[in-house]
């Protein structure tokens, strides 16, 4: 039976009592603890001090989550550290063991440098055809280590879907962090097309990696080589391709975000993100509208940092396929239309229940994932500092 939109309260649900927010962190607080807690695991000072910082950090923000029944906001906190503590600890290890953040070329595509996640996408094809995987050489010639590696980022994918772009990758953060900076955007009119530009990113790394026979979007396009390993510059080529990850980087990761407070490198670039996308079809979770609650008010639009939300979706009830499940749209909307869903159940069905649900299996691989290269970045700072 339809429901009388103006007989809704607007107000937001009012805080959960101490008592249960205490006993819902509980799990929390124990896959925290098992993860950093262990000083047998940390044989360095530094480390085991970062590792229970760490964990204390992590579930006070999932307390958080619990007790105000807000997400995006105390999120919001951890993958900003996420962003900012990721280069930190990256670039200290990396001037550590190698004296340099400039690595030769034939290093990174011989896999010589730490796993990321990025050039996933541009592996399928030429794996597809010539049964060889083009980057990194390390993990190709250790299949448990590649079979590893996938298992991981698939039970992340079945839980998380593209939610992958707000709790696990170690990019966004500083984009986010960015965009929270000023009070209102400068630029708001923004070109729904903008919305396909990762697709077409995506589809030409992938046939350039194939026809280079190497990781096309690490070599020219990544602007997040600008705070992790860069090209060492030993010719002209090398030092345009690092004058292209500055540029990029400077762009779409600082002045963007700052003018439209939108993730625009995540939202208008990121080939990784679009491949993401397609499994938002096969994740448990995803954000629904319930239609008969919703004004429309476009509230959650606005609020929406990847422009995954349209005035025709919002009619549809439902987000686009971009959608990165950070729950900005879930917090500002004043009739609780917009929801946690889990597929499969009606709309609306216990929304805080999908909610939770949610979150748990998100914030168990934040802390997993997330969690350690936050404690790497702060176990640095101890290292330089103490
Ligand atoms: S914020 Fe979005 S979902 Fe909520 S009432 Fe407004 S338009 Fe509807
Ligand atoms: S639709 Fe909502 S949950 Fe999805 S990215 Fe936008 S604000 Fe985040």
């Amino acid at each position: 039976m339809a429901t009388d939109a103006r007989n809704l309260p607007p107000a937001r649900p009012a805080p959960r009592g101490i008592g249960w927010s205490l006993l819902l962190t509980l799990p929390i607080l124990i896959w925290s603890f098992l993860m950093f807690g262990n000083p047998q695991v940390h044989a360095d000072r530094q480390m085991h001090i970062a590792g229970a910082i760490t964990a204390l950090f992590m579930t006070v923000l999932f307390f958080m989550m619990m007790r105000t029944r807000a997400t995006y906001r105390w999120r919001r906190i951890f993958f900003v550290s996420l962003g900012l503590l990721f280069p930190v600890g990256f670039i200290y290890n990396l001037v550590l063991v190698r004296g340099t953040m400039g690595i030769p070329i034939e290093e990174m595509i011989a896999g010589r440098t730490p796993f990321c996640f990025m050039p996933i996408p541009l592996l399928i094809l030429p794996a597809a055809f010539t049964r060889t995987l083009v980057f990194p050489g390390s993990i190709a010639s250790n299949s448990h280590g590649m079979a590893a590696m996938v298992g991981i980022w698939l039970a992340m994918t079945l839980v998380l879907g593209k939610g992958w772009c707000s709790y696990a990758c170690f990019f966004g953060g500083i984009e986010e962090g960015v965009a929270a900076i000023p009070p209102r955007a400068k630029i708001r009119k923004l070109d729904p097309r903008l919305r396909l530009v990762p697709w077409a990113v995506l589809l030409a790394m992938v046939l350039l990696s194939l026809a280079l026979f190497e990781p096309a979007y690490c070599m020219w396009l990544c602007p997040f080589k600008a705070v992790s390993e860069y090209v060492a510059a030993r010719n002209l080529l090398g030092l345009i391709q690092n004058i292209i990850f500055i540029l990029l980087f400077a762009g779409l990761v600082i002045v963007l975000p700052f003018l439209t407070k939108k993730r625009t490198q995540c939202s208008w670039f990121c080939p990784f993100g679009a491949f993401q996308s397609i499994f938002n079809k096969i994740s448990i979770f995803e954000m629904k509208i319930d239609k008969d609650r919703c004004k429309p008010c476009l509230l959650c639009q606005n609020a929406c940092p990847n422009l995954s939300l349209s005035k025709e979706s919002v009619a549809r009830g439902e987000t686009l396929m971009s959608c990165m499940k950070c729950g900005a749209c879930v917090d500002v909307c004043p009739r609780e239309a917009i929801v946690w869903h889990i597929k499969g159940t009606q709309i609306a069905w216990k929304p805080e229940r999908a909610r939770l649900m949610f979150l748990y299996g998100a914030w168990a691989m934040a802390i997993m994932f997330g969690g350690s290269i936050i404690a790497q970045g702060l176990a640095a700072i101890l290292h330089i500092v103490v």
